[in-house]
């Protein structure tokens, strides 16, 4: 029997998928798959990981309610290239589909599958899914990616139609008619044959959230001391699980503040897929050379949270205990990081993404750099906020401090590591110089 696999990746939803629509509708027996890939498995600490706890138990429900429809799911461990290998040979391969994934490690990934496929005559067919808009459909009149976010957002808005949001009928599709049943199909493997064991963290729900909620979401975002004050949706916005065209569709009947939230997610995935370099270098050549102190001992206590600055505490214990962090802690911490310390946002960047459930390479990147002032959209690279400026901002009354820094205002809770406006004039200069000595290559 002739198939077509559909290649699950970041996308563990069966409805609204484009890609997985286009396979539903290519008139091959689909049979869906997804690739627990040692290249990136490897370098995770064993045996406890939240987000692959996470991924496996999405794993599992695809694979149960694909059996339920009268399909089979097939998983494996190990490189993406030598699964197809074996698959090529093992199976009458009529076409791979996929969805697009603009990360560098995956578009490498993907050639490569590409041309393995195509060696043996199976095409292998790619879906834009997890954005609205991507690589270069938004671009300036002059044909270059939008070095400002504002030009970026109004040209995004302008190009909007309705079949950018419409849902793909895939969940309707996904009937036995559509699946192939495969017999002596291998054993999915289990978190134990992996290596791991299973490790839980709280998940908000991926149900879209209330309308009345969505509504006040520019009121309540920035309340530090609210527990659900923003959507909590980045996780599953991360892997899938809620189909980017559900939240916009409502974000863009209800509340435009959320809508620029989102399409800043775009953004930084639509930026990292032209400057592919940014995952690893500051996008300005100026700032690629800061005489950063990196000082070790300092950073362990940035981990910590021992830092003496109460917001900055409370968002690394928040991040270290639950895996998740309020967009307005990760930018005091990643500025206290970055220009208080005067450690390299690389150091951060890397911190976040060992801990982060929603950690996404191009908006975590986008971001660090963004504090940084090194990005291609970039805070003055001059301008370095007070943590106790943004406390009073943000957590006035305090609430958000003291959920996850009890001991603040005891002899207990440390002083201070290093005085603000010392910090801050040190780190003008420190950047200045990094500025004004390299011209720009
Ligand atoms: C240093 C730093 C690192 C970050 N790393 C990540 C990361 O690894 N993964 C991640 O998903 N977000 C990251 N963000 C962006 C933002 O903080 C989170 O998306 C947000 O806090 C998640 O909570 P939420 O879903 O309640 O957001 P909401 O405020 O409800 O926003 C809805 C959605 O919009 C998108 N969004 C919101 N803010 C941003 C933003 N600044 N940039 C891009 N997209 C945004 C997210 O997909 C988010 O889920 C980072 C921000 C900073 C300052």
């Amino acid at each position: 029997m002739k198939i077509a696999l559909f290649w699950h990746r970041r996308d563990f939803r069966q409805h609204d998928n484009a890609g997985l629509t286009a396979a539903l509708q290519s008139g091959l027996p689909v049979v869906p798959l997804f690739i627990y890939d040692t290249d990136i498995l490897d370098y995770v600490p064993r045996p406890h990981d939240a987000r692959l706890t996470f991924i496996y138990d999405e794993v599992e429900r695809l694979a149960r309610q694909t059996e339920a429809a009268g399909g089979t799911f097939l998983a494996y461990y190990g490189k993406p290239v030598e699964v197809f290998r074996q698959l090529l040979d093992r199976y009458d391969l009529g076409a791979v589909f996929t969805n697009e994934d603009y990360e560098p490690y995956a578009t490498q990934r993907d050639t490569e599958v590409a041309e393995v496929l195509q060696a043996r005559g199976v095409p292998f067919k790619a879906y834009k899914d997890q954005v609205i808009f991507a690589k270069n459909e938004v671009l300036t009149k002059s044909g270059t990616p939008h070095k400002a976010f504002g030009m970026y957002r109004d040209a995004w808005v302008a190009n909007l139609r309705d079949e950018h949001l419409r849902p793909y009928p895939s969940a309707e599709l996904y009937r036995a008619e559509h699946l192939g049943r495969l017999a002596g199909a291998p054993p999915r493997p289990t978190l134990e044959q992996m290596g791991f064991e299973r490790y839980e963290q709280y998940v908000p729900t991926a149900e879209i959230p209330a309308e009345n909620f969505v509504r006040d979401y520019h009121l309540t975002r920035d309340r530090l001391g609210l527990a659900n004050s923003s959507t909590r949706r980045s996780v599953h916005l991360r892997f899938g699980t809620l189909s980017v065209r559900e939240l916009m569709r409502q974000a863009h009947e209800l509340n435009p503040k959320l809508l620029a939230e989102l399409i800043w997610r775009d953004y930084y995935m639509m930026l990292m897929w032209h400057f592919p370099n940014t995952a690893h270098e500051s996008y300005n050549p100026r700032l690629r050379h800061v005489a950063y102190r990196n000082h070790e001992a300092e950073y362990q206590r940035w981990c910590e949270g021992q830092t003496g600055y109460p917001l900055v505490d409370a968002g690394m214990r928040e991040l270290n205990q639950t895996g998740f962090l309020h967009n307005r802690a990760r930018i005091a911490v990643a500025g206290f990081l970055n220009k208080h310390l005067l450690i390299d946002w690389r150091l951060g960047e890397r911190y976040f993404a060992d801990k982060l459930l929603d950690y996404d390479l191009a908006l975590n990147v986008g971001n660090w750099q963004w504090v940084a002032g090194t990005g291609v959209v970039a805070a003055p690279w001059f301008r370095v906020f007070s943590p106790d400026s943004q406390l009073k901002k943000f957590d006035p009354t305090l609430e958000y401090v003291r959920r996850w820094v009890p001991e603040y205002g005891t002899k207990a809770y440390p002083a201070p590591m290093v005085e603000h406006k010392f910090a801050r004039e040190r780190a003008v200069q420190v950047f200045r110089q990094a500025y004004q000595n390299l011209p720009i290559t």
